[in-house]
Formats: C-alpha cells, sequence, structure tokens
C-alpha cells in the first residue's frame, strides 16, 4: 500500500457495545418480565468438548440469560461424540416444549457434521439463524432469526443513529456465520453493498471509498489507516487471540481516520450476546423492538 493519501488526525468517536447490548437486555427483561405464556423463554446449550474459548462463550451466554430472567440449561457431549450422538439430543431439544432456543456453540470437533446438526435443528428454534430454512428468509426479507452477530451489528448502528440508506458499505468477509447475512441486512437496508474476501485483489480501493466498512475476516491489523475514508465508519468483528489478550481486524492507527470506530473487545461482542437474548424471546413467541 504506497498511493494512499497519509491518514488525518480526528477524533474518533468509539462505538461501544455495552450501552447498546443493556438496552436490548433491558428490554429483553422487562418482556420476560412480563411474561403471561406458560413457560417462560428457555435456551439450551450444546457444547461438544471443552475448548476453552467455547467454554468461555457459553458461560458468558448464560450469565446473560439468567441477568434477563431466561431459563438455560446446557448439554454437554464428551470431545468424541458423533454426529449421530449430537443429532439426538438436538432432536430431545427439538421435542421439549420448555426449550424456545437452541444454540449448538461453534465450532464443533472435526469428526462432528456441522452442516448435519445445524440443519436438525428446529428452525423455529434456531436462535443462532445458521439453519438454511433462517437464512432463506433472510436472503428473501421474510421474517425469521437473524445470526445473532450480524443483527447486533446493525443494532449497534442503529443504536448510535448511524445512517444505512443510501451510503456506501463494504463487508470484508463472506462466512455464512457473519459476512454474508451481513451484507444482506446492509442490502435490505438500502445500503449500496460490497463483499469482499480472500480471493479480492487489491481490497483498499474498495474500502477507502466506502461509508461503512465491516471486518470480519480474522486476520489481525488487516484494515490499515490507508484503507479508510477519513470519517467513515469502521466496525470490527474480528476476534483472534494473542498472548497480548483480543485482537481486532482493524490496525489501532485506524482510530486516528475513521469518525467512528468498535473497540476490541468491548465493541460488537457484547452485541452477540444480547441478540441471543433477544432471538431467544422472539423464539418464544414475544415480541421485540430491538432494531434491525
Ligand atoms: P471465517 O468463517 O473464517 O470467515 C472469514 C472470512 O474472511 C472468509 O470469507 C474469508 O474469505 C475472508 N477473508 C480471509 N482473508 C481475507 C482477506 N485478506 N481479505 C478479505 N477477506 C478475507 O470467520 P467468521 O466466522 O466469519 O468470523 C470472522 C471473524 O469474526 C473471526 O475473527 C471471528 O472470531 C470473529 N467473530 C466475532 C464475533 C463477535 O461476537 N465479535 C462473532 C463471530 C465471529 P474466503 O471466503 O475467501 O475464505
Amino acid at each position: 500500500m504506497k498511493d494512499a493519501a497519509p491518514p488525518s488526525p480526528s477524533s474518533v468517536r468509539w462505538l461501544l457495545g455495552r450501552p447498546a447490548a443493556d438496552a436490548v437486555q433491558e428490554r429483553v427483561a422487562a418482556r420476560v418480565a412480563a411474561w403471561t405464556g406458560p413457560r417462560v423463554p428457555g435456551l439450551a446449550v450444546v457444547l461438544v468438548g471443552e475448548d476453552p474459548p467455547s467454554l468461555a462463550y457459553v458461560r458468558s451466554k448464560r450469565k446473560a440469560c439468567r441477568q434477563v430472567g431466561i431459563e438455560s440449561v446446557q448439554i454437554n457431549l464428551p470431545e468424541t461424540a458423533s454426529t449421530g450422538a449430537v443429532r439426538s439430543a438436538v432432536a430431545e431439544l427439538n421435542r421439549d416444549p420448555a426449550v424456545h432456543g437452541i444454540l449448538v456453540q461453534l465450532p464443533l470437533p472435526p469428526q462432528v457434521d456441522a452442516a448435519q446438526i445445524i440443519a436438525a435443528i428446529d428452525p423455529a428454534k434456531d436462535v443462532d439463524g445458521l439453519h438454511p430454512d433462517s437464512l432463506g428468509r433472510l436472503m428473501s426479507g421474510r421474517p425469521g432469526l437473524v445470526p445473532c452477530t450480524p443483527r447486533g451489528v446493525m443494532t449497534l448502528l442503529d443504536h448510535y443513529r448511524i445512517p444505512v440508506a443510501g451510503r456506501r458499505a463494504v463487508v470484508l468477509g463472506r462466512s455464512a456465520l457473519v459476512g454474508l447475512p451481513l451484507a444482506l441486512l446492509l442490502l435490505h437496508r438500502d445500503a449500496s453493498v460490497t463483499v469482499l474476501h480472500s480471493k479480492s485483489p487489491r481490497p483498499w480501493e474498495q474500502t477507502r471509498d466506502a461509508d461503512i466498512v465491516v471486518a470480519a475476516v480474522g486476520r489481525p491489523g488487516l484494515v490499515e489507516p490507508e484503507w479508510i475514508r477519513p470519517g467513515a465508519t469502521v466496525v470490527d468483528v474480528g476476534i483472534t487471540r494473542s498472548p497480548a489478550g483480543l485482537l481486532g481486524d482493524v490496525a489501532p492507527a485506524v482510530a486516528e481516520v475513521a469518525g467512528e470506530l468498535t473497540p476490541v473487545p468491548g465493541g460488537v461482542g457484547p452485541m452477540t450476546v444480547a441478540t441471543l437474548l433477544a432471538n431467544t424471546v422472539e423464539a418464544a413467541g414475544g415480541t421485540l423492538d430491538v432494531g434491525a
């Protein structure tokens, strides 16, 4: 990257996830407190093995459930569990009327066919929004459960009143978990969206023109200041664990150029958990106005 203009100093506005996530959680808690159905919303989390980051994610999701009054159960399966064993656990949860949402913590061990497991979840309980039925609904703009991180990003943008309609957005990453659904959500909200991936040449030529740049790649520091138009909104979804702590996809110096930027940690992460709670209440039949 040689031919870019030098970054101009600016005072970045940090888009902190916690206040936006708290606003979602307060609405969820109020909705659960006023619940009149036979059973309060219930979430089942399936954990296969003991991967430390997965254990930490599951702990924080269940803690958030407790905070808002959602019942949660955890199903632990051994690291050696077969696809059939995980499928059976999911099938049992599909039948359980106390369970409104099922989350299979990813990644799964290599011997488990993750696509088969996700497809085995009752779409009505698919609070991660990854079932082909949910993704098809999202694609065609029909109501359905939306993957938590992309929906959380939209809620974050709305919380900080970042306009989306009519703006140019670039999404780095095209996974079914984050990049693709987020591109669709931005498109449904009338942004002009470009999706970039590992085979995209000279990505900075696209990002430099964008009003909104979302990085969902998993490569620390990929997005450099020269990639960003001064004043643009930058959302860093990336999380990479390192001895120095959690690292995002966006180089720290981008803060000197961007108008708005999400920190890592403390940006998108809390939104993912809060959105899971909202999805669980909606799967249980509750309505919520949390945006996106
Ligand atoms: P993933 O499945 O590994 O997908 C990564 C995507 O990045 C792929 O589409 C890949 O392209 C693309 N990519 C790789 N190198 C690239 C490059 N140089 N330029 C542009 N795109 C490139 O990962 P994921 O599940 O989407 O997650 C992405 C990141 O978000 C990870 O760091 C993950 O930990 C993080 N994450 C955070 C949260 C949160 O709550 N904050 C939630 C979920 C995920 P190809 O398709 O061509 O391979």
